[in-house]
Order: structure tokens, then sequence, then C-alpha cells
């Protein structure tokens, strides 16, 4: 009976030995991902206003456009190339 007990806490050491290295490993990767996207934060952001984005529903290059209508009237932001197929925007 004792000799059960000690493999059970033997088998549960194990399993919380596996999952705290797991958890450093999804912490460090996490890290990394917000390593990655502070990256291309700076990038975009050493692009200046030169740069055009992609259009967020459909990954296709953005032009720069002035609203014509609505409460926006006059305020320039990015339409999609594919528009009116796709009608996405990037408020600027
Ligand atoms: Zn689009």
């Amino acid at each position: 009976m004792i000799c059960l007990i000690h493999q059970a806490n033997y088998l549960l050491d194990r399993q919380i030995a596996a999952l705290e290295r797991a958890f450093i490993e999804g912490g460090g990767y996490s890290e990394q991902l917000a390593a990655a996207r502070l990256a291309e934060r700076e990038k975009s952001r050493s692009g200046g206003a030169g740069q055009i984005p992609s259009c967020p529903q459909c990954g296709r290059p953005m032009v720069a456009r002035t609203a014509r209508q609505g409460r926006n009237e006059g305020r320039p932001f990015w339409g999609c190339s594919g528009y009116p197929e796709c009608k996405g925007i990037v408020e600027n």
C-alpha cells in the first residue's frame, strides 16, 4: 500500500515537473512573439508615411483615399484596392 502511494507521488512529481517545463517554454515562446511584434512595429515606424498597409481582410495593398461623405468627410484613410469587392479599410 505504501509502495503504491510512493509510486503515485513519483508520478505526480514527474507530471508537475513536465507542466513547469511546458510553462517555461510557453512563456519563452510568447516572449519571442512579443519581441517579433516589437520589431515589426519598429519596422513600420521607420518606414514612415510612405508605407502602404495591406488590407486586414484580404491582404491586398491599400490605396490612400479621402472620405467623401459621412461623419468622417474629408478625412484620409486607407481603402482596399479590391474595393468594392472588398470593403476593408484602415483608419489613418
Ligand atoms: Zn481587401
